[in-house]
């Protein structure tokens, strides 16, 4: 694939910056960077050597200076397009880096769409499309984890593993299309029962890549938590101890907290996006009863409960009832003002298997602890391995369980005696489905919605 055109977009953020970089890539890459770009002297640069940075000036097209700037050129195939890339390093600021990018298109680059350059690389094979996914996925990565995350699956651990799969069950598919050939003749190469055995293989470990899921869209997205509790539980002290900065209003007064809240928080690499919400009982106070309203709403929307209670003071009926309306949800209970004497325990509630945990919101005691049951809930208990590779894309999860279906059918089929043509076929759906997750047969429009979730000039 050769691009016809040379785009060109602004790449760093929008504002004021130290440094701003516009950025081209296509077949008249260099030539525009020649035209627009000359030595402090005035003289334009003869020769243009790739991957070497020349300071010097930007000009407009009636020859005036826009800024001073340093200019790299990176010819293809060694730049991240693949195509000719120029990049153009100015002041940072709104205007200079607006008049560098008009100075440019003025000499007949066009603007880029949203991630068209990462869609350049990954048309021109230098990125599968889970790399290229990746890429979003780094830029907007705001925890460890999730940065770690993403950088695996732009190296390729995801792809690596989803080829050799696909090896694998290209050489299944090779053997049962010799038996589908020469049906009569005595050539099997490998018994069926050892094709069953790699299809369960090949099953086994992508029920295991399926398995990762949950965690890693945790990673990726962040996990909705809801902190939950009666009024004057502690619930927002709680928050602010989390958070460690005051941001929601602590009050004595039961009923302060009447709208929601959310804020993220990274504890120890993770990302719990915290909703904190207006306690939840019985009120005439229609203001208050909308705060409840949402409260409700947000335990419906909530990935993970913290119920908090109050340690000081005897349970209330309020304080039951959410318990019971809260059991099917993943929650983990906290009993807080553990400073003060405690007036009632764990056990006493009958609520042994499911986490309880003391702290003090006010005085932090506790609060390590609790960090570590919210990180253990969303990575489970062993910590995340270094190397393992996580699925992190609805995308990605809904092709690989479509495969894992078509291998079972496939390893079932030959248990049972079917056709080796409906097994074949099974086999052959299952690698179209691992195909798609590395875009190599994924339709423009899925492209298109793709790269349309990135940022302009990436
Ligand atoms: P919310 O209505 O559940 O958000 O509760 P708040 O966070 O506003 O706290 C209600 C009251 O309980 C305030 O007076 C807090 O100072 C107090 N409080 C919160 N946490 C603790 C704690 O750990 N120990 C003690 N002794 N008081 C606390």
């Amino acid at each position: 694939m050769t691009s016809v055109d040379t785009i060109a977009a602004i790449a760093t953020p929008a504002g004021v910056g130290g440094i701003g970089v516009v950025r081209l890539s296509g077949p008249e890459a260099v030539a525009v960077a020649r035209q627009v770009f000359v030595r402090p002297s005035g003289t334009p640069l003869a020769h243009l050597e790739s991957h070497r940075v020349y300071y010097g000036y930007v000009i407009n097209e009636h020859g005036e200076r826009v800024d001073e700037a340093l200019l790299c050129v990176m010819r293809q195939p060694r730049s991240y397009t693949r195509e000719d890339v120029a990049e153009i390093s100015c002041h940072g600021g709104v205007l200079t880096t607006q008049r560098v990018l008009e100075t440019v298109l003025a000499h007949g680059a066009r603007v880029a769409e949203p991630g068209e350059f990462t869609k350049r690389a990954f048309l021109h094979g230098r990125l599968d499309l889970a790399q290229a996914e990746a890429v979003i996925d780094l830029i907007n990565a705001r925890t460890q984890a999730s940065h770690r995350a993403a950088l695996q699956q732009l190296e390729g651990a995801l792809s690596r593993q989803l080829r050799a799969l696909r090896e694998q069950l290209l050489q299944v598919s090779v053997y049962l299309e010799v038996g589908i050939d020469f049906p009569d003749e005595d050539l099997e190469l490998v018994p069926l029962d050892e094709l069953g055995v790699r299809l369960t293989e090949v099953a086994s470990r992508l029920a295991h890549l399926l398995g990762t899921f949950a965690r890693g869209q945790a990673l990726r997205e962040g996990l909705a938590t809801a902190i939950i509790g009666r009024p004057n539980v502690g619930k927002s002290s709680l928050l602010n101890a989390l958070l460690g900065r005051d941001r929601a209003i602590v009050s004595p007064y039961p009923g302060t907290t009447r709208d929601t809240i959310e804020d993220a928080l990274d504890i120890q690499g993770v990302l719990l996006r915290i909703i904190d919400t207006a306690g939840i009982r019985m009120t005439t106070d229609t203001i208050e009863q909308e705060g409840v309203r949402r409260a409700r709403e947000a335990v419906e929307r909530a990935e993970l409960l913290l119920l908090v209670l109050d340690g000081s003071t005897a349970l209330t009926t309020d304080d039951h009832l959410l318990l019971a309306e809260t059991a099917h949800k993943p929650r983990v209970l906290v009993r807080n003002k553990c400073d003060v004497a405690p007036c009632w325990t764990p056990a006493a509630l009958g609520l042994s298997e499911t986490p309880c945990l003391a702290v003090s919101a006010l005085q932090g005691e506790g609060i390590e602890a609790l960090e570590h049951a919210l990180v253990q809930h969303v990575l489970g208990p062993e910590a995340l391995a270094q190397d393992e590779v996580l699925l992190t894309r609805a995308r990605h999860r809904q092709s690989i369980a479509m495969a894992l279906q078509n291998v079972q059918a496939a390893a079932r089929g030959l248990r049972d005696g079917t056709p080796l043509e409906f097994v074949a076929f099974d086999v052959t759906e299952a690698m179209q489905q691992l195909a798609d997750v590395l875009g190599e047969s994924c339709s423009s429009e899925v492209l298109d919605r793709i790269f349309s979730r990135f940022c302009i000039g990436k």
